[in-house]
């Protein structure tokens, strides 16, 4: 039986210092696996000579290649032009720090040859992580758990292998505001977990900074759940009823022992509750809005700028309809 074709896809943006530690590592773990492998860089808008250095390894490596984007448009875009331009059989997606160790993909294929079709790397623990950010990446899990339409497997992220199967239906999901996790969950398919330790960043600094972080939470919770809509309906329902309470005891408090101050203090306290509430659910509705606008402006996913080796061809064999749209 001929081996099966790998391809493994890594997001970069400004990793210079981890383009060859991480060649290094990765290269003979793929070997050991099969000799009929890919890695697709994908450049996500870098400033500095990461794409150079990845030229550099593509010309002594052609396996290695890269799709370098015209700016940055986030790793969650980036992981969608990686499974358009992968051809394997199964797609390892990693990051580019080594806090993926590239030996866990010996035991992903070994799953996924045992019939799983999708195999993810499952973290142990979160202690590389600041405890404000871990506190954060709790709620957000709780709140998805809770309101999410799918349930999303603890611990999993993007260290994961996807099948072809797994991958064309990935493909054929075009939305803008992608939460990657929640479409892994999405698709389905027979999937199991690794659990695997994260391992320090070897070279530079996260790309997360706490905007990127909470911009990323909101378009996980609004992709997948409508409650941040229909929650406003059940607390202006809830508010309209303390109103009519409040109402009746002042009226009959009135009546029975008269009034004795004019009550200015609780009429500014309600005026300003009050638009607190409609600012608030304005805005709930307005992000969805936002979001409905992007969806419909019908922009392609990324730009490309530049292709590199083996990545320079796009697949074709599979075209979904919304692809084509994509495809730049
Ligand atoms: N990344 C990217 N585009 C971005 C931010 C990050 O392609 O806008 C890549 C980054 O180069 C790395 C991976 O996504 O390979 C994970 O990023 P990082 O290590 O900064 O995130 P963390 O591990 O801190 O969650
Ligand atoms: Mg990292």
């Amino acid at each position: 039986m001929a081996s099966p074709k790998l391809s493994v896809i890594i997001p970069v943006h400004n990793e210079s210092a981890n383009i060859a530690p991480l060649c290094e590592r990765l290269l003979p773990v793929l070997n050991r696996i099969t000799p009929d492998w890919e890695v697709i860089f994908v450049d996500d808008g870098s400033r500095d000579d990461t794409l150079d250095l990845i030229r550099g390894v593509s010309r002594a490596e052609p396996r290695i290649g890269a799709v370098s984007f015209s700016r940055n448009f986030g790793k969650e875009i980036a992981i969608a032009a990686g499974l358009d331009h992968a051809r394997g059989d199964a797609v390892v997606i990693m990051d580019a720090d080594l806090q993926h160790p590239p030996e866990m993909i010996e035991a992903f294929v070994e799953r996924w040859q045992q019939g799983f079709l999708m195999v993810y790397g499952q973290r142990t623990d979160r202690s590389d992580e600041t405890r404000t950010k871990r506190g954060f990446a709790q709620v957000f899990y709780k709140l998805f758990a809770r309101f999410g339409e799918i349930p999303l497997p603890e611990g999993a992220g993007d260290f994961r292998l996807i099948d072809r199967k797994g991958v064309d239906a990935l493909r054929t999901l075009g939305e803008k505001a992608r939460f990657s996790k929640g479409l892994y969950a999405w698709i389905g398919f027979k999937a199991t977990g690794v659990p695997f330790v994260v391992e320090e960043r070897r070279f530079g600094t996260t790309k997360w900074s706490f905007r990127k972080l909470f911009r990323f939470a909101f378009d996980g919770i609004a992709a997948f759940s409508t409650v941040p809509l229909r929650i406003w309906t059940y607390i202006g329902f809830l508010i309209s009823f303390l109103a009519i309470a409040t109402a009746i005891f002042f009226t009959v408090r009135t009546l029975l022992f008269g009034t004795d101050l004019p009550g200015f203090p609780s009429l500014i306290v309600s005026v300003m509750f009050f638009s607190g509430i409609q600012l608030m659910s304005l805005g709930i509705v307005g992000e969805y809005v936002g979001r409905i606008f992007a969806e419909v402006k019908r922009r392609p996913l990324y730009v490309v700028a530049e292709r590199v080796g083996g990545a320079a061809e796009v697949s074709s064999d599979i075209v979904p309809d919304n692809y084509r749209m994509r495809r730049v």
